[in-house]
C-alpha cells in the first residue's frame, strides 16, 4: 500500500506532514520552455538564482523524472496536444506553475492561434503575472507553491480535490473559439 492509499485518521495527519515537507523540498522541474518566459526561468535556474538551493536541482530532461511543470511562455494550439502529453508523462504527484500573462490568460495574444489560459490544457497550482516575470518573481512563486504542498492532503482526499479542480478548468468557457477543439 503506497502512502496515497492510507486510511484517514490521526496517523495519516502525521505522515501527511512529513510527506508534504519532503515533497515540497525536493521538487524537479521538467525542461520546458514555450517563449520569452523561458528566458527568464532558464535564468532562475543559472548560478546568480540557484534554484537547486530549494532542493530543485536543474531542470529534467525528462517528464517522468519530474513532478513540476512551469509554463512558462504563450501556449500555440499547436503546442497544447504536446503540453498535455508531457503533463500525462509525468510522475505523480505533480504541480503545474503557470508563468507569466500570456500562459496564464493568453495575455496580449487574444487570436485564434494562442490558447487563453493554459488551464484549458492541464490544471494549474499557482499563476504567476508579469511580462516576463523575474527570477525573484519565480522563485517567489516557487515558495508559494511550496507552501501549498506542505499543507496538501493525501490519498483519496487530494485525488478527488484535483479531479474536481480538473473538471471545472475543463468546463470554463474559452474564449478562443479554436479552444473547444482540443477537448
Ligand atoms: S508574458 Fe511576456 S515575456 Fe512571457 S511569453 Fe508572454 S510576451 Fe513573452
Amino acid at each position: 500500500m503506497g502512502i496515497e492509499e492510507a486510511p484517514s485518521g490521526f496517523l495519516l495527519t502525521s505522515v501527511e506532514t512529513l510527506a508534504g515537507l519532503v515533497r515540497k523540498a525536493s521538487l524537479w522541474p521538467v525542461t520546458f520552455g514555450l517563449a520569452c518566459c523561458a528566458i527568464e526561468m532558464m535564468a532562475t535556474g543559472g548560478s546568480r538564482f540557484d534554484i537547486s538551493r530549494f532542493g530543485m536541482e536543474v531542470f529534467r530532461a525528462s517528464p517522468r523524472q519530474s513532478d513540476l511543470m512551469i509554463v512558462a511562455g504563450r501556449v500555440s494550439q499547436k503546442m497544447a496536444p504536446v503540453v498535455r502529453q508531457v503533463y500525462d508523462q509525468m510522475a505523480e504527484p505533480k504541480w503545474v506553475l503557470s508563468m507569466g500573462v500570456c500562459a496564464s490568460s493568453g495575455g496580449m495574444f487574444n487570436n485564434y492561434a494562442i490558447v487563453q489560459g493554459v488551464d484549458h490544457i492541464v490544471p494549474v497550482d499557482i499563476y504567476l503575472p508579469g511580462c516576463p516575470p523575474r527570477p525573484e518573481m519565480l522563485i517567489n512563486a516557487i515558495l508559494e507553491l511550496h507552501e501549498q504542498i506542505k499543507n496538501e492532503p493525501l490519498g483519496r482526499d487530494r485525488a478527488e480535490i484535483a479531479r474536481k479542480v480538473e473538471a471545472a478548468a475543463l468546463q470554463a468557457t474559452p474564449t478562443s473559439h479554436m479552444t473547444g477543439l482540443l477537448r
